[in-house]
């Protein structure tokens, strides 16, 4: 057969009248001889940070429909011309969740704890730490870094019940302030009321435990927070070294990479403070690439590691190859 488009689209729709009518070769089997899986496989990668063996553990990916005003400065067309250019739907918008593990040797941490219970697409921490060989009760410090749902709502199961026993669950002081405090709740806009109520719901009861911390300080080995505000008032970013290798934890400087890494500029509607969250963006990649740090990303693509690179106006984002070996 010669290779070209006609043939190629002639071949598909072939194979397709095939699977309908039977086999369209006599020797192929007509049923397989293992049952398709039917579900994807755990998703978990591990690199390595010095002697830290840092693992990428996927809580799942949201889709839902696209909003006119998704990208608050930018048409919907320009958003969905960008989606287009990534292979993703554009009716749709696409949101993966990649909670961090670090394993320090003599610690186990992990960095924010997803959407809670299984769900659909969403809320598979859990069995996908149990997929990678962790026991969530040898977790000893759970590290949040803001206080959105895909974050802290992991910390409870769909019994209320916490869902890492025997850690300290460390939250950052300015987040703490900001969502604790009943003035702010009270004027808070209509659309924010439910965030407010969610904080105190996954806290309550947790008030004298949870430990606070301030940005700009090594708050576990190797572990230091950074002040990325903007995204939420007190959001913060984390650089964890160990030898030569450092490995920035972005959180949500940016959500999907194909249209805010690639545009800083474009205002993505959970910003709180747009202005300060895109001065943030910027400062912060302008670093990355600089210095060509690898960045790990909350919501990047599983395994939501690459490097950024400066590319016209924005950035380009480069994502990690797969590693079989540590
Ligand atoms: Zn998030």
């Amino acid at each position: 057969m010669e290779l070209n488009r006609r043939t190629l689209l002639a071949s598909a729709s072939a194979v397709s009248a095939a699977a309908v009518a039977g086999p369209l070769i006599s020797s192929v089997p007509t049923a397989a001889q293992t049952a398709p899986a039917g579900k994807q496989a755990p998703a978990f990668y591990r690199y390595k940070i010095g002697s830290f063996e840092v693992t990428s553990v996927n809580d799942g990916v949201a889709r839902f429909p696209l909003a006119d005003t998704f990208v608050r400065n930018v048409k919907k067309e320009e958003v969905q011309k960008a989606l287009a250019e990534a292979y993703l739907p554009t009716d749709v918008m696409t949101i993966w969740f990649n909670p961090t593990l670090i394993n320090t040797g003599s610690r186990l941490i992990l960095i924010d704890t997803g959407m809670g219970e299984p769900k659909g697409p969403v809320g598979h921490l859990r069995p996908n730490l149990a997929a990678a060989g962790i026991d969530t009760k040898a977790i000893d410090t759970v590290i949040i870094s803001h206080f959105h749902g895909d974050h802290i709502n992991g910390i409870r199961n769909g019994a209320g019940e916490v869902n890492y026993p025997n850690a300290e669950i460390m939250v950052p002081a300015a987040e703490w302030a900001f969502w604790m405090s009943d003035d702010n709740m009270n004027k808070a806009p209509e659309a924010m009321k439910g965030a407010f109520g969610n904080v105190r719901r996954v806290f309550k009861g947790l008030e004298d435990k949870v430990k606070k911390y301030d940005a700009g300080k090594e708050i576990a080995p190797g572990l230091t927070s950074i002040a990325t505000y903007g995204h939420t008032p007190g959001h913060v970013s984390y650089a964890l070294a160990n030898g030569n290798d450092r490995v920035l934890i972005q959180s949500d400087v940016t959500n999907n990479p194909h249209l805010f890494v690639t545009n800083p500029g474009w205002h993505v509607q959970f910003d709180q403070d747009a202005a300060a969250a895109e001065a943030t963006r910027r400062k912060f990649y302008d670093m990355a690439a600089t210095d060509k740090l690898l960045v790990a990303g909350f919501h990047f693509p599983f395994p939501s590691t690459g490097h950024i690179e400066k590319a016209g106006s924005g950035y380009r984002f480069v994502p990690s190859n797969w590693n079989p070996a540590l």
